[in-house]
């Protein structure tokens, strides 16, 4: 709509927003983000593929500016991480999420797992497993409802320093899973020298391997290949960005044990998740 008067300003206040949220408007926001309590969680719910159970959640960041539009990561977390702005931004995210999981559990929520994720520059922060065991004992978060999620990069860059920080935080109980799999270039069998429990398939793997089905058989097959063999690894497969009936259809034939996406469920506010279990109980 066409703003007009006063209203002028604002309308292309907003605009500029949207668009051209320059660099240093941006950081100097972002520097501020969590002591004015503009950053906020929403939560998309990772769905057991047998039976359409909610197993828990991944935590996902988002950024309220006052007087201006939300602003959604892809916009704001590189500029975090060359900042360094990451570090307290995702311990707060981190904070958040677990304090969220025991609220849950508090409320009568099955005992959900939270997953939340870890940047490269969070993840090659000394001290890292000090700043998770504290925020676990701060909350009361059980290790093993907190999953951290990586991506295969983040390995590749330094993997023995890597394997030793992953084992740290496996030692301590924390699940650990490969984000994004199947966007990067490594193999499954390269990721065997880490403890990790579980595997994300990227969402673009997804909507590939579902659209081409009719077509051919080959990215079936290698689908069906990858996820047989993250089992034979003792590997939870998690399918992102499930959209259609037809691919979770799919996906389940291949025997992937869980999927996220807009087919079950968008990221939504805590309050949102812990309604869907409230109305289920009723009906
Ligand atoms: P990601 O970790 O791969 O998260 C999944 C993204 O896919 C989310 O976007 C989610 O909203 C979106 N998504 C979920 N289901 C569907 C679907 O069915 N179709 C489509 N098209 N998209 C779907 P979002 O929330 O915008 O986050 C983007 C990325 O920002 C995340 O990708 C993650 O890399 C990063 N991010 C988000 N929150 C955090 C955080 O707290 N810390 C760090 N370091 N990165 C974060
Ligand atoms: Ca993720
Ligand atoms: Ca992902
Ligand atoms: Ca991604």
């Amino acid at each position: 709509a066409k703003a007009m008067g006063r209203g002028n300003y604002q309308f292309y206040s907003e605009e500029m927003n949207a668009r051209t949220l320059d660099r240093l408007t941006l950081e100097s926001g972002l520097r501020h983000a969590v002591e004015r309590g503009e950053l906020q969680l929403k939560y998309q719910p990772q769905i057991d593929l047998a039976d359409g159970a909610i197993l828990g959640a991944e935590a996902l960041l988002r950024w309220q500016p006052a007087g201006q539009q939300l602003v959604m990561p892809d916009a704001f977390i590189t500029i975090a991480e060359e900042t360094g702005l990451i570090v307290p931004i995702g311990e707060w995210v981190l904070r958040t999420a677990c304090a969220q999981q025991v609220a849950w559990r508090q409320a009568g929520l099955p005992d959900l797992r939270i997953a939340v994720n870890l940047s490269a520059r969070q993840f090659r922060q000394p001290g890292l497993d000090a700043m998770v065991a504290r925020v676990l004992a701060d909350t009361g978060c059980a290790a093993d409802r907190l999953e951290l999620e990586i991506t295969e990069s983040v390995l590749m860059e330094r993997p023995d320093s890597a394997a030793e920080t992953l084992q740290r935080l496996s030692d301590m109980g924390v699940q650990l899973a490969i984000d994004d799999f199947g966007t990067g270039y490594s193999s499954l069998s390269y990721l065997k020298r880490f403890p990790i429990n579980a595997l994300k398939i990227d969402r673009s793997f997804v909507r590939d391997i579902a659209a081409k089905r009719a077509a051919s058989n080959d990215d079936g097959a290698i689908a069906a290949a990858v996820i047989a063999l993250a089992h034979s690894m003792g590997l939870t497969v998690v399918a992102e960005g499930v959209e259609t009936e037809q691919q979770r259809d799919f996906l389940r034939q291949l025997h992937c044990d869980q999927a996220q996406g807009f087919y079950f469920s968008e990221p939504m506010s805590a309050a949102a998740l812990e309604h869907l279990f409230i109305q289920g109980a009723a009906s």
